[in-house]
């Protein structure tokens, strides 16, 4: 017999016609699912607090989409900082693939906000409403239940871009009337009707099809790594045993083929047939079996946290080649992240080409050339600048005033002369050291090269 053209499963949630197939997760209740409640709603919490909480006078966490600067946990990096957020780039994707390597999936199944908010939040008030396999759904439950999705989207939408907008910006946009702020209104209206179609619809496609993490799983584990893993050669062959049978040689696996650990995956695939991209993590599966073998009287562990080594017979090495060298990369990048933020400073000084002509020759006969330098004031207070020239006393700075104020996070450009005689030039060009001060420390000596004639 040929074989089939067409594979019986392409998909745990799509049926043989393509249509999808809606996964209705039993909860499995168990010692992983209390400690991801606790985790999950301290997450939740945290969520919600952290565009309040403030360090140094700055959100913890705020990523300003209007002045383009983020701002973490004291910190502010801005646009000119691309070395440091470079590093910082760096020093993330490290951590994840460190602790992909290390704990597999456990960002997936504990802490990612998809599963935290689908998990604790939006499947138990289904699952409350209209039963676990919509058994008690009526339209008003389903009306109540959209309704109550609706309104915890919109507040999630709020808190959301609270970290891009900022809590001030946003609660102008909350208190006024949406015609005063028609794009911010509709901002947050798009935004919670993005999580309701997730949380409402779309759910766990969003791992399967969408989230490039899971994808990338192939390459981020290796067999060494924590993994959620079936037990085939203590499962199989399964099949319905008696509990008085386990012991004999002939008796079946330890998996009685109950399938229960396929109808508690939030995916709906089944952990039995293998290390599977879909798999995020949750660790429902364990708990569900668990209790099966304790009525059995059999072990625990059937499926459990494991590694692909440990499922092959072999033993957990913590360390290998990416465990030591991502560490290796993480200090390095950390190292020069913390040295070149400590080393910052708070202004920046640049000189900049002038428009219009570079000099004119004064009555005295002294050559007056322009200078323009650009002070940025990058920290939360405004600061009085000084220009003086430096080692050339022969050398004059004529400004409209002794000293400037930059307001805090803005930027000032300086109009300068320099009067030098006309003989210190020297193929139309002339070098001088100008030292800029401000009342906070600040010193920098810019060397500013003067076009004259020649
Ligand atoms: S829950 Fe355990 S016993 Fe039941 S089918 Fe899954 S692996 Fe087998
Ligand atoms: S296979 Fe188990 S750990 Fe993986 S998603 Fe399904 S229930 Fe969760």
């Amino acid at each position: 017999m040929s074989p089939p053209l067409v594979p019986d499963r392409v998909l745990s949630t799509l049926n043989a016609d393509g249509s999808r197939r809606k996964i209705n997760p039993r909860p499995a209740p168990g010692r992983f699912l209390r400690a991801r409640r606790i985790v999950g709603y301290a997450l939740i919490a945290l969520f919600v607090s952290l565009p309040f909480i403030e360090i140094g006078g700055r959100p913890a966490l705020l990523l300003d989409l209007v002045t383009r600067e983020l701002s973490l946990f004291g910190l502010v990096f801005r646009p000119t900082d691309g070395f440091l957020l470079m590093l910082l780039g760096i020093s993330i994707a490290l951590t994840v693939f460190l602790v992909t390597a290390l704990v597999g999936r456990a960002w997936c199944g504990w802490a990612c906000p998809q599963t935290v908010y689908l998990e604790m939040v939006f499947r138990p008030i289904e699952q409350m409403l209209e039963g676990v396999h919509g058994q008690h759904k009526t339209r008003a439950r389903s009306a109540a239940k959209w309704l109550i999705y609706a309104a915890l989207a919109f507040a999630l939408s709020n808190v959301f871009l609270a970290y891009f907008v900022g809590v001030k910006r946003l609660e102008t946009w909350v208190i006024g009337s949406p015609a005063a702020h028609p794009g911010g209104f509709a901002l947050v209206v798009g935004v919670a009707g993005l999580m309701l179609f997730d949380f409402g619809y779309f759910r766990e496609q969003m791992c399967m099809v969408t989230c490039p993490y899971g994808r990338l799983q192939s390459v981020l584990l290796d067999k060494q790594s924590l993994i959620i893993g079936y037990d085939a050669k203590r499962g199989e062959p399964r099949g319905k045993a008696k509990r008085s049978l386990p012991v004999l040689a002939s008796a079946p696996g330890d998996c009685v083929d109950c399938g229960a650990c396929v109808a508690v995956c939030p995916t709906g695939i089944d952990i039995r047939d293998g290390l599977q991209m879909e798999c995020v993590g949750c660790a429902q599966c364990i708990d569900v079996c668990d209790p099966i073998m304790d009525k059995l009287g059999r072990k625990r562990g059937l499926i459990a946290y494991t590694s692909q080594n440990i499922l092959a017979g072999g033993k957990r090495h913590l360390l290998r080649a990416r465990t030591i060298v991502y560490p290796l990369l993480l200090a390095i990048c950390a190292t020069l992240l913390v040295v070149a933020v400590a080393g910052r400073s708070a202004t920046r000084v640049a000189v900049t080409r002038t428009s219009g002509p570079s000099f004119v020759e004064l009555p005295s006969g002294l050559i007056a050339s322009a200078v323009r330098i650009e002070i940025e004031n990058e920290s939360d207070a405004p600061r009085i600048y000084r220009v003086q020239v430096m080692n050339a006393p022969e050398a004059t700075l004529r400004t409209p005033q002794d000293q400037w104020e930059v307001r805090a996070r803005h930027t000032q450009t300086l109009p300068l002369f320099v009067d030098v005689p006309r003989t210190s030039f020297s193929g139309g060009k002339r070098s001088i050291s100008l030292l800029v001060t401000d009342d906070a420390g600040f010193r920098r000596v810019l060397d500013v090269t003067l076009l004259g004639p020649s």
